[in-house]
């Protein structure tokens, strides 16, 4: 914060008791106050205005305060704006369930609301152990997922991230043991990965971010990959999650990453951009063939899952009115456009001191540091420039919001050439 103007009380009277995402409390800088929000825009306390590079980690992709969705959750507001879905229901989630099912691929028809994406991906999880119960094989209790990848922050996400990233030696005792395997880009990875599924009968699915692996690293890979992964779980008799929770609502180009390689999952998990960034909402959604190994007289064949607040009304009818945004197809050509100017706009990074990788995938420019940078520097240099854009470790990247306008993202590619310039 610069001294233009004293922070709000509440900041100083809360700050002693947030604690924060991702801060080590005792040296972080303080938070910028946001009194405001208004499209891509973050209005600070101070009178500042700040353009988003990020999205509030990709979620508001049509922009913040969009009218239709404010709109929407106004109404709902006005009717309810929760009741328990156990015994109970609201139009809001069963419209929503009914909608998510027909914008998928393939039968992923079996929506199962949560409120986080950790919280999604630990249902797939077990979704997918209780799956191999059901049907009678007992031991199939681990996971099949990849370096580089990233999950979630709870105890069973952190087992399936990229063990560096998601600090499993830290954790070590805590966590429970997956195989982590390296993704089969070629087909040497695909036939160590047909061995290692060979070796271990302990296997209940492999788990994958499709085609971007984000806050592990940003690092991408091809459709082709997906395709293997499909075919070696078919092999093995496991399941395929895809997450989703990043790729999906248009941000690598087609509406989810897995229509791209052709390939369904046997259970995909959603959340971020599913409510257009206004409320927390989730979903582990299932094919078929999963659902029905949970159909039986037996009551101990349920899905025995149900987070308080799953399928909240008032997110629900967030997610519907996004989903009515999507219908309208503006975003397919505002991806293309967004990843041609961030092709442009970042490609002189590349000659700079210190970078060593510039990619681009749809929505989502990055460029890749040859090692960790002052975060907190490089965060203030683009703070004077009038951007918000949140590096993390050696990763400077852009998820700017749909409706970015190329001005908008030339200001954008311009602060990170200028902020690694120096
Ligand atoms: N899965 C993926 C692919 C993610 O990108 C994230 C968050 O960044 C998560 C899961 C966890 O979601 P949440 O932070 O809502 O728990």
């Amino acid at each position: 914060m610069d001294d233009r103007k004293s922070p709000p009380r509440w900041l100083e009277h809360g700050a002693r008791h947030v604690w924060r995402p991702y801060a080590q409390m005792k040296t972080a800088p303080a938070p910028l106050p946001v009194v405001r929000t208004e499209g891509v825009r973050l209005h600070l306390a101070d009178g500042r205005v700040l353009l988003d590079g990020v999205a509030s980690w990709w979620t508001a992709c049509h922009g913040y305060n969009h009218p239709h969705i404010i709109a929407a959750m106004r109404a709902q507001l006005e009717i309810m704006p929760h009741v328990m879905l156990g015994g109970l229901a609201h139009e809001q989630a069963y419209r929503l369930a009914a909608r998510l099912a027909a914008l998928l691929p393939g039968d992923l028809d079996h929506v199962f609301f949560a409120e986080s994406g950790s919280v999604a991906v630990e249902i797939a999880m077990k979704m997918a152990v209780q799956y191999h119960l059901n049907r009678g094989a007992r031991g199939r209790t681990k996971f099949v997922s990849f370096r580089g990848g990233y999950h979630g922050d709870t105890i069973a996400t952190m087992s399936v991230c990229d063990p560096d990233e998601g600090m499993h030696a830290l954790f070590a005792g805590a966590l429970p043991e997956q195989h982590i395997a390296d993704l089969p880009r070629d087909e040497n990875g695909e036939a160590a990965l047909d061995a290692l599924l060979a070796r271990h009968d302990d296997v209940a699915a492999i788990l994958v971010e499709p085609l971007v692996q984000g806050a592990g690293g940003m690092l991408f890979h091809d459709a082709e990959v997906l395709r293997r992964l499909r075919r070696l779980a078919d092999a093995h008799g496991v399941l395929l999650i895809f997450d989703e929770i990043f790729t999906g609502f248009g941000r690598t180009g087609t509406l989810f990453a897995m229509q791209q390689a052709g390939v369904e999952p046997d259970i995909v998990t959603l959340s971020k951009a599913l409510t257009g960034g206004a409320a927390p909402l989730s979903a582990a959604i299932a094919s078929k063939r999963v659902f029905e190994a949970f159909l039986n007289d037996d009551p101990m064949h349920a899905l025995m899952h149900g987070p308080t607040y799953m399928g909240h009304a008032l997110g629900c009818a967030a997610a519907n009115a996004s989903l009515d945004i999507f219908d309208r197809n503006a975003w397919q050509a505002d991806v293309a456009r967004i990843a041609a100017r961030l092709e442009e706009g970042l490609a002189p990074c590349l000659g700079l001191p210190g970078v060593a990788d510039v990619r681009v995938k749809g929505a989502i420019g990055v460029v890749e540091l040859e090692k960790a940078p002052d975060i907190g520097a490089l965060t203030r240099r683009f703070v004077e420039q009038g951007v918000w854009i949140r590096p993390f470790n050696k990763i400077v990247y852009l998820t700017p919001a749909f409706v970015t306008t190329d001005d908008e993202l030339a200001q954008l590619t311009r602060a990170i050439h200028v902020a690694l310039s120096r």
